[in-house]
């Protein structure tokens, strides 16, 4: 992690504020109440020191100068079609930007978040991602990763009524209940979170594995390859520590049980099971 701080530091150090022409402000839209401009001082007043996204648009501005000066083939690169390797499921919270704590390069991430890194079937929208990401981008890996102090995590653990998001939240109050034998026995409130916040990473590899195409494919590659493919992986980070880690689950184990349940290609030949010995 020291390394991925140093190369941020470093990539924070050579970004030059003011050196760089700044594409025009006429995409931005002005702030209005009522169709009438905001005041300077009702501007003031807007939490933020950057209400116009008047350092966002520089700062994006600077960026593209600097990647074309590094890469001059850069854009036109990216410009022809994104390939990722890895389609990346994680929580909304701003701590955990996938891109930035994994040191990754630009492009590298097939990026889906929401409240609590959820894998759910009735969710249309990660569902799609990940039809698309598997299907279409045929990316190689998915990452499921969870983060420590999460306030979805921490909602679903508490005995309040949360209004419309409760309907959410639900899901993973369902973690709770699959796993209630282990996290009664943990006397710590907070490590009984942290507990809970692996066990839900945990159950939503294990729902990306009950889904009809990544089983399809998954079987697909294993006949052909001996290697089953799309790999999926459950990573939990610390935002106190800036530590990333990767969960350490016995696959088979967990799956044995309710293989005759979300097994929905059985395939004798193959592996006597969807679920395979090993995710990833
Ligand atoms: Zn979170």
């Amino acid at each position: 992690m020291s390394f991925v701080l140093r190369s941020i530091r470093s990539s924070v150090r050579v970004v030059p504020r003011v050196s760089v022409q700044v594409p025009s402000r006429a995409y931005s839209l002005p702030l209005v109440n009522n169709g009438k401009a905001l005041s300077p001082e009702a501007k003031a007043s807007l939490k933020g020191s950057d209400p116009d996204l008047k350092d966002i648009i520089e700062g994006s501005g600077n960026w593209a100068a600097i990647m074309r000066e590094r890469d001059p083939d850069f854009f036109n690169r990216i410009g022809k079609g994104q390939s990722p390797n890895y389609l990346y499921i994680g929580c909304c919270d701003a701590r955990v930007d996938p891109t930035v704590l994994m040191n990754l390069n630009y492009g590298d991430l097939f990026i889906h978040r929401n409240v609590g890194n959820l894998v759910t079937g009735s969710d249309l929208n990660v569902m799609s991602a990940i039809e698309f990401a598997v299907n279409r981008l045929q990316v190689p890996h998915i990452i499921v990763c969870g983060h420590y102090d999460c306030g979805a995590v921490r909602g679903a653990h508490k005995q309040m009524d949360h209004g419309i998001i409760e309907n959410w939240l639900r899901n993973i109050r369902d973690v709770a209940r699959l796993h209630n034998t282990e996290l009664t026995k943990i006397p710590d409130s907070e490590d009984r979170h942290r507990r809970l916040v692996e066990l839900n990473v945990q159950e939503q590899c294990l729902n990306i594995l009950k889904t009809g195409s990544v089983q399809r494919l998954r079987m697909k590659s294993f006949k052909e390859t001996g290697f089953a493919t799309p790999r999926i992986h459950g990573l939990v980070f610390d935002p106190a520590a800036g530590e990333l880690k990767k969960l350490d689950v016995d696959w088979k184990g967990e799956t044995k049980e309710f293989d005759a349940i979300y097994n929905l290609y059985p395939d004798p030949d193959v592996n006597k099971s969807a679920f395979p010995k090993n995710l990833n």
